[in-house]
């Protein structure tokens, strides 16, 4: 029978709320005494409802099913940036603890069981999904200052007791599902309750760098003169337009950073640097956008005078998730009669690192106002809930078949 409990899960999340709040937001940075204390808080329940926590030197904090020799692993962050809304991450913790309660309950000695993972610096204080690469033994070393931060948090870096590194064990979890807020409008728009990631988008970055040649800004005559910026304005207009012809309908962009040189009122700019990126989950929309970048530098290469270069800034392979998996999150949705689609990731989740090493699977449940990563973030107690429900049933589904 499963049983789980919908007030439990609110009551989980309204507790972690209380860490690092900030009005009806959350201030909790990786390594900082609030997201130290709510993994803490976190650990004890997890302990509480039968599971054996620890947290490892980078602060992955583990709930491992006791006598379980293979598992479906359940995760997501209780980490936030430092404007976060209550429901970022903590969602799919809240979700976890309560489907591996009601597990342990519904099948008790089972030799298959749920755990639990809480990964470290998933928004990137220091690098973007540290636990979680940590966890696939996909991080080569530590950012510089995290040894020394995480030290001073009080976790165990250094000596012989130090705790091991909590890693993915492929003979033991044999899937990975996280459940997680929308962070957009799409669910809220189509009246959805529940969407089924079909993937998760992945993202180039470019620099376009404009040469130009510095002047008297009051005695050099328009026509004469090779102003940098004035080519990156026409540039990145010119962006817009091309990007969304070539784009799929799914492709976002960003110009997001602008630096002139030498960047004084009374001074022709002389160089321009524009950064930016764009994200799609489809590989071929991807290289579609990166050679219409190319050609437009082509094009306005030498325009005015001024020379205009590209330089690739970096690159994120976009990552399917499990279609078994989407398949149980489906099935567990029409289920509980609630009406569900199929959508991308346009953000970056720990699901992403995980998606490389293990079946993985993404739940998503509508973000009022599609609004995130700011303290207005919000879902509808009753979303939350139903959430709870699809996830539990897909997860028990997963686990019955393993
Ligand atoms: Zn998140």
């Amino acid at each position: 029978m499963l049983n789980v409990n919908g007030d439990a899960v609110l009551a989980t999340l309204r507790t972690l709320a209380g860490f690092g709040a900030v009005g009806s937001g959350v201030c909790r940075p990786a390594l900082s005494p609030a997201d130290l204390a709510a993994r803490r808080w976190l650990a004890g329940e997890m302990e509480r409802i039968g599971l054996r926590a620890t947290i490892d030197a980078v602060g992955n904090l583990y709930g491992a099913a006791p006598g379980a020799g293979r598992s479906v692993l359940i995760g997501s962050h209780s980490d936030s940036v430092p404007t976060g809304g209550w429901l970022d991450g903590t969602l799919g913790l809240a979700y976890g603890l309560e489907i591996a309660r009601a597990w342990m309950e519904a099948r008790p000695g089972a030799p298959v069981g749920i755990d639990l993972i809480d990964f470290s610096d998933e928004e990137g204080r220091f690098l973007s999904c540290l636990g979680s690469r940590s966890f696939c033994g996909d991080l080569p070393g530590l950012p510089a200052g995290f040894a020394e931060e995480a030290a001073s948090a009080g976790l165990d870096t250094t000596g012989p007791g130090t705790a091991p590194p909590i890693r993915l064990d492929p003979q033991r979890h044999r899937a990975f599902f996280e459940a997680h807020i929308e962070q957009g409008p799409r669910l809220e728009a189509a009246g959805l309750p529940i969407g089924v990631v079909t993937g998760i988008f992945g993202m180039r970055r470019y620099a376009v760098r404009f040469d130009g040649r510095a002047d008297h800004a009051g005695t050099t005559p328009i026509a004469l003169r090779r102003d940098a910026a004035r080519l990156l304005y026409r540039f990145a207009d010119a962006c817009h337009h091309r990007f969304r012809q070539t784009g799929s309908t799914d492709s976002v962009w960003n110009l997001g950073k602008v630096s002139l040189q030498p960047g004084a009122v009374n001074v022709v700019v002389e160089r321009g640097e524009l950064l930016l990126e764009f994200r799609d989950l489809d590989p071929a929309a991807l290289d579609s956008l990166s050679a219409a970048l190319a050609m437009l530098v082509d094009e306005f290469d030498g325009q005015e005078g001024v020379r205009v270069s590209l330089e690739e800034a970096g690159r994120l392979a976009p990552v399917s998730l499990d279609a078994a998996l989407q398949g149980l999150v489906a099935d567990a949705a029409d289920a509980r009669g609630a009406g569900s689609m199929p959508l991308p990731s346009g953000a970056i989740h720990d699901a992403m690192v995980l998606a490389r090493s293990v079946p993985t699977a993404m739940l998503f449940v509508p973000s009022i106002g599609g609004r995130s990563h700011t303290p207005v973030e919000d879902t509808r107690a009753e979303d939350i809930v139903l959430g709870a429900h699809v996830l539990a049933q897909a997860v028990f589904a997963c686990a019955d078949s393993l």
